[in-house]
């Protein structure tokens, strides 16, 4: 033997007592996933399908074969596929976010005190707010480049943060372009979208609601495609246009989405609704957002019409919504999905989505259960009305199957399950924030950040590999987005200042 093959099989032996756990970061993704025929393996993750028909494996495969996975579970016979080692990932569906505002990308931060409204108070957190300056300031500057630059960074960062699926609720439709823009951005991130049909400024030539016929004949043809449509449909708009915005909706096909906001003066209209005296039914193709301060009779109205509540919980308790209803739906039997809403004020990955939502759940029901304590109980047991704690696996529902089904998805996405479209993501569990891995539900809700997000697939199409995303000129679309900005500032006359406002 010389030399040369004797340090060779030396290193051989090495590598086979040490495998690498995922394989060098520079390996490039398997060519052309996600088309037609094209069939790869990750083998050997901690599976947490999210579908209890499937159920969780400590280690097992996931076969894609084009946009569609073909078979999960331990040790899978996949000749002629290419493989993509998981070894100490979690790899579970890709997260929904069934409300996210993503042409408002120029103005992260802007607003980390604000609340909706003035409150009078003087505070730092009465100037500015989302009203006056988001809705009524800055929205209104808005050019179809300016939507189509700040919806497209708004969706690749989520893809890179794992989420897969989302509900643009866009209300930036001040004319037909504006529109195009906002589509085109969706299609462009490559990613799983609801395009919500709001109304923008009010400017005549919007047309809104009735330029929704144009838009389903001309971007949505078919309901298969990677982005559907969702006819926004506010109350708050008053009766002639939502009457009018719902009507049409349900002449195209397409379900209803709607902010519920106490504090904005809705609850009057949802109590109409709830008499039967709105002049429309609610149906479980409504999707309300936020139903905080609702009135008792408006929730049990939409429980006996199955219709569904998307909870901002992070946003709701920062720029006073009012509390997240969550307790409310437990009580009905209700579940929420999850929603970022805005990052003028808060992150929009999922992680923070989820550890909110336990956080605010539990500090409600802990408190309730605390204040039954009595002279030497201390730590009383529940009483039976208490409603259940949050776990972990119920705030990854949320942000997951729920999220799929409120979006009328859950036959493509929301669960890992043969049949259904690869929407998956591989978290690495080895990193130094996470390892030793002790619980992979544990792990995702409590440890992770969207640091660990390392791999993210979108029907089969792997659209960020190993830390890495893929097709997208980020430096490019950073000037742009940064140029829009200045754009904004400039149009609306208030001052760039990156320590003001704060
Ligand atoms: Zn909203």
């Amino acid at each position: 033997m010389t030399h040369q093959l004797m340090k060779e099989s030396r290193h051989a032996r090495t590598a086979a007592r040490h495998p690498p756990s995922a394989g060098p970061a520079h390996q490039d993704p398997p060519p052309d996933t996600g088309a037609p025929g094209r069939r790869y393996v990750i083998r050997g993750g901690a599976v947490m399908s999210m579908d209890p028909g499937v159920g969780d494996f400590e280690s097992a495969d996931v076969l894609v074969e084009g946009g569609t996975i073909t078979a999960i579970g331990p040790g899978l016979d996949a000749a002629g596929a290419a493989v993509i080692d998981a070894r100490g990932r979690i790899v579970m569906p890709g997260f929904v976010d069934t409300h996210h505002h993503l042409f408002e990308t120029a103005e992260r931060a802007f607003l980390a005190n604000g609340l909706l409204l003035d409150d009078g108070s003087g505070s730092p957190s009465a100037y500015p707010t989302y009203v006056e300056h988001i809705l009524n300031g800055f929205a209104r500057a808005y050019r179809p480049q300016d939507v189509y630059v700040n919806v497209l960074f708004a969706g690749l960062s989520q893809l890179d943060a794992g989420v897969t699926t989302v509900l643009d609720v866009s209300q930036i439709h001040h004319s037909p372009e504006h529109t195009d823009a906002a589509v085109q951005a969706l299609i462009d991130t490559g990613r799983r979208a609801a395009f919500g049909y709001f109304e923008g400024d009010g400017r005549p030539e919007a047309r809104y609601p009735e330029d929704a016929r144009r838009v389903r004949e001309q971007w949505f043809p078919s309901d298969e495609q990677l982005v559907t449509m969702v006819m926004g449909g506010e109350v708050h708009l008053g009766r002639d246009v939502y009457t009018r915005s719902w009507t049409l909706a349900r002449e195209l096909g397409l379900r209803i989405a709607a902010h519920a906001v106490g504090a904005f003066g809705m609850r009057p209209a949802f109590d109409d609704l709830a008499r039967g005296a709105g002049g429309v039914e609610v149906g479980p193709d409504n999707l309300f957002i936020h139903m905080t301060g609702m009135s008792d009779q408006a929730w049990t109205m939409l429980r006996d019409a199955g219709a569904q509540v998307s909870i901002a919980f992070p946003i709701e308790m920062v720029m006073r919504h009012g509390t997240p209803p969550i307790i409310k739906m437990q009580e009905l039997g209700m579940e929420p999905s999850l929603s970022s809403d805005v990052e003028t004020t808060m992150a929009a990955d999922p992680f923070t989505l989820m550890r909110t939502a336990m956080a605010m759940q539990r500090m409600v029901v802990n408190e309730r259960v605390l204040a039954g304590a009595g002279d030497g109980d201390p730590y009383p047991a529940p009483s039976g009305d208490t409603p259940p704690l949050l776990t972990v696996r119920d705030v990854l529902r949320y942000a997951t199957v729920n999220g799929a089904g409120h979006l009328g998805l859950a036959d493509r996405t929301g669960t890992l399950t043969p049949g259904k479209q690869a929407d998956i993501v591989l978290l690495d569990a080895t990193a130094l924030n996470v390892a030793p891995l002790n619980s992979v539900p544990g792990a995702v809700v409590t440890l992770m950040d969207r640091g660990n997000v390392e791999t993210v697939i979108v029907g089969g199409r792997i659209r960020k590999w190993r830390g890495r995303l893929l097709g997208a000129d980020l430096p490019r679309l950073r000037a742009e987005l940064e140029a829009s900005r200045d754009h904004l500032f400039k149009e609306t006359g208030l001052r760039q200042d990156l320590f003001a406002y704060s």
